[in-house]
């Protein structure tokens, strides 16, 4: 079979549009040149209402993890007490990033699968009023779940004086977001997600308030000192240290897509995928981790009951050249994951659930051919 084609449905990285790869493609240009601050000003700009921000976005050189240990790294002070809601592995990673900089850290620890109700964080944040800030992920990519980040800022604010900062890596560019409505300090994300971009870039927004708590904070880093990057851009629109241009000149072309798309018509796509799957998957009969309520419009984790997770995987990558994820930390081999964000039509859901139906009825005899994409064509159809 012609298998050069390969089928790629991870939570990320996830695939790269041909336009975006052309745009990473041109001539090298310098950093320090007018070219480049032309272009670092339009993605930083062009990236503000996707990322419902005030403030032009700072670009990092570096994975999705250089934001997270950033927003930590810039804020926290040897000993102050921080919040971290732990839905997963994410939530988890982000704990251990801001006890590495000498936060003592609360975990808001929530059964994985669940989201942190508003209710939970009110109860929690009455024993925790002088923290100083308050950690969120808004898609837990290990789980799949999207926490209610409009209503965890609210209860934030109404209790605590605490900057609210949330990882937005794995959903930001395909869910809504606005940051001073829903009291958001500081957003961070990535590149290889719903940004159709490969890995290699961290994006963080910030807003004044941050903003000044990063200026007078003392706490020591150098690479990621978002200062250097504040100074950087208001002076020259470039960045302290040499960035991946290449990928920054991706990174417009995503934005000009996006734009031409509609950010609004982007997030309906997102829930039109989202709808797609676990209407598909519900028809093999497989079960869904997350509830339709809870779940994230950009992953979906479904944890077969006889814990075939990673036959279903490994036959998925073998027979049919599609990749999916399995399940990190205590969910490995538990749930595999589809991703489905960025450059992914519905056409794409209809491979993914095809590759599903012929593996079911290999790996368990069941004959299911059909069955989950006519239940999601049938989603399609409604929606066109
Ligand atoms: C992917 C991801 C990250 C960052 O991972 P990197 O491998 O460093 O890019 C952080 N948070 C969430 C929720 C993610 O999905």
């Amino acid at each position: 079979m012609l298998l050069n084609q390969q089928y790629l449905f991870t939570p990320g990285p996830t695939p790269i549009p041909e336009r975006v790869k052309l745009a990473m493609n041109q001539p090298m240009i310098g950093h320090r040149g007018q070219a480049f601050a032309q272009l670092l000003e339009e993605v930083s700009t062009r990236l503000m209402p996707i990322f419902g921000s005030k403030d032009p976005v700072l670009v990092l050189t570096g994975s999705g993890t250089s934001a997270l240990e950033a927003a930590a790294a810039n804020i926290i002070e040897e000993n102050d007490p921080v919040v971290v809601i732990v839905t997963g592995a994410f939530g988890e990673r982000f704990a251990t990033i801001c006890e590495t900089f000498g936060a003592t850290v609360y975990r808001l620890t929530i059964p994985w699968g669940e989201i942190c109700t508003p209710d939970q964080l009110e109860n929690f944040l009455h024993a925790h009023k002088d923290c100083k800030a308050v950690f969120a992920t808004y898609c837990e990519t290990s789980t799949g779940v999207l926490n209610p980040i409009k209503e965890l800022g609210a209860v934030t604010k109404r209790i605590t004086d605490a900057l609210f900062i949330v990882d937005g890596v794995s959903c930001i560019g395909a869910v809504p977001v606005d940051m001073a409505a829903w009291n958001i300090d500081i957003l961070v994300s990535g590149s290889q997600k719903a940004l159709m971009l490969p890995p290699g870039l961290a994006f963080i927004a910030v807003n004044h308030i941050a903003r000044e708590r990063i200026q007078s904070c003392s706490s020591k880093r150098f690479y990621l000192d978002l200062n250097r990057y504040f100074a950087s851009y208001d002076k020259e629109k470039s960045t302290p240290f040499t960035p991946a241009v290449s990928l920054i000149a991706g990174a417009l072309e995503v934005c000009y897509m996006i734009e031409e798309e509609g950010l609004e018509q982007v997030i309906q796509r997102h829930q039109l995928l989202k709808t797609m799957v676990r209407e598909g998957i519900k028809a093999l009969e497989l079960p869904l981790l997350v509830s339709d309520e809870h779940a994230s419009p950009t992953v979906t984790s479904v944890k077969p009951l006889n814990g075939k997770a990673n036959q279903i995987k490994k036959t998925l990558q073998d027979k049919y050249s599609i990749t999916i994820a399995g399940g990190q930390k205590k969910l490995k081999g538990e749930i595999f994951r589809i991703g489905h964000m960025g450059y992914c039509t519905p056409f794409d859901i209809l491979k993914v659930l095809t590759g599903l139906e012929m593996t079911i009825h290999t790996i368990e005899g069941r004959n299911v051919l059909g069955q989950a994409t006519k239940k999601a064509e049938e989603v399609w159809r409604e929606y066109v």
